[in-house]
């Protein structure tokens, strides 16, 4: 925290440059507005921060925990940490055994700040998180790239499977990877890592063989639609069979699937945020022939049905398996239509899930859908006779609402 370690001492919060895969995550969650970042780095304003660690939960890799004890007078500027490529050591000098009395308590779980789970379903299995760094990544090798949207579509989504072949790379749906993208930014800095969901379960996208897949969607226009070409997500969709891929991770200990009998998961995504909808669902899929039960009720967005990825496969789910509900917000001739729009049309069977303790939430795609999504869910649960504020803060503490929008 960044409480005083001593009078002229601060626990100064720093971000590690070499973990960071630049998500912004950091950045949205902090309520004071410390977080700051440029082409380069992510940083934390030392004059700003008040330690209350409401970013720290959410982070994905870890990066946004560290922390320095530096003379205040000397406390490392943002220009400072714009420049680094690691993180500096820990002067001794400085590291007074006071610093032992400052170790952080984490934010709890039902902070106001953070609108998720910072705990995982206590039945999940327990994942393996950056077994494999920068410094030393694990290469895996393409063995299928194609296509999910249509032809017709402006949307270029792309399936992509790598496989690990002998390299151990333990997964559990919900996950992500890091994809380094190769070359160098102009600065002359190799690229940062970008992160993507696992969409295939954890015994691989081909049930036995040590491989995952990726739903990237090409990044062709910037988020004030200028013409712009993605590093990552250009890299990847152009990939062959046989590419090397660089990839660090796992990453995630929270946004995973519950494992206990009668479990339900109320999934609500758009577009790529269907890669770990589809990583839960075929799980289910599979285990289901073993006699699972629990329900699967599916909110699933795009902006017309040629861009939803996955939709063939989708569609052949039988409904006793999946209740799937789509919702298209461009389709010509049609009003506007939103996952959550959907949501309150079945506003009595999404409740009757609320109302059940082994409900859980999944919440993944484009960060506008979250404010929306949210506000449905409070409203269902209110006129069905929860207080939505109670019931937010209970889904929050027993690892039930998981949210990732990007
Ligand atoms: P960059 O070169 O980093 O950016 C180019 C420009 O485009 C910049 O101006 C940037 O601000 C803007 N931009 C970046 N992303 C977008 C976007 N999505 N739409 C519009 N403009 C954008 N992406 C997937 O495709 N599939 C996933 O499963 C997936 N999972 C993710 C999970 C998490 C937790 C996070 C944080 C992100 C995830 N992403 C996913 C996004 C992904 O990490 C990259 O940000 C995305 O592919 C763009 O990277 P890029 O290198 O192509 O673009």
């Amino acid at each position: 925290m960044n409480g005083p370690v001593a009078e002229h001492l601060l626990r100064q919060h720093l971000i590690d440059p070499e973990i960071c895969i630049r998500c912004n995550t950091c950045e949205e969650t902090c309520p004071i507005d410390a977080i700051t970042h440029d082409g380069v780095n992510y940083v934390v304003k030392a004059e700003v921060c008040n330690g209350c660690m409401a970013c720290v939960p959410p982070c994905p890799t870890g990066a946004i925990d560290n922390w320095r004890n530096v003379p205040r007078a000397q406390a490392y500027s943002i220009d400072d940490q714009f420049g680094w490529d690691a993180l500096p050591a820990q002067s001794v000098a400085v590291n007074a055994p006071a610093a032992e009395a400052a170790a952080h308590d984490p934010a709890p779980a039902t902070s106001d700040i953070v609108r998720g789970s910072t705990v995982p379903p206590w039945s999940a299995a327990r994942p393996y998180v950056q077994l494999y760094t920068h410094k030393a990544p694990a290469r895996a090798i393409v063995v299928g790239n194609y296509r999910l949207t249509d032809t017709s579509a402006p949307s270029d989504i792309h399936h992509i499977v790598l496989d690990f072949g002998a390299v151990a790379f333990p997964v559990l749906e919900g996950q992500s990877i890091g994809i380094l993208p190769p070359g160098t930014r102009a600065d002359g800095h190799a690229h940062h890592a970008r992160q993507y969901s696992i969409a295939s379960p954890r015994d691989g996208e081909r049930p036995g063989y040590n491989n995952i897949s990726l739903t990237v969607k090409r990044v062709t226009r910037d988020h004030g639609g200028n013409a712009t070409d993605g590093v990552c997500s250009n890299y990847l969709c152009d990939l062959h069979k046989g590419d090397e891929v660089t990839v660090i991770g796992p990453f995630g200990n929270t946004f995973l699937m519950p494992n206990h009998p009668g479990s339900h998961l109320l999934m609500i995504c758009t577009g790529t945020g269907s890669a770990p909808m589809r990583a839960m669902t075929e799980y289910r899929r599979r285990r289901r022939l073993e006699g699972a039960a629990g329900k699967l009720m599916l909110f699933f967005g795009a902006r017309t049905r040629e861009e939803l990825p996955y939709f063939g496969p989708l569609m052949t789910l039988p409904n006793d398996f999946i209740d799937t509900n789509l919702a298209f917000s461009r389709t010509p001739g049609q009003p506007k239509r939103y996952v959550q729009d959907a949501m309150r049309e079945r506003a009595v069977d999404v409740a009757q899930l609320l109302k059940d303790g082994n409900t859980h939430v999944y919440v993944c795609g484009l960060k506008g859908m979250e404010e929306g999504v949210l506000a449905a869910l409070g409203d269902i649960a209110q006129a069905h006779g929860m207080v939505w504020a109670t019931l937010w803060d209970e889904l929050k503490r027993e690892g039930r609402l998981h949210l990732e929008t990007y």
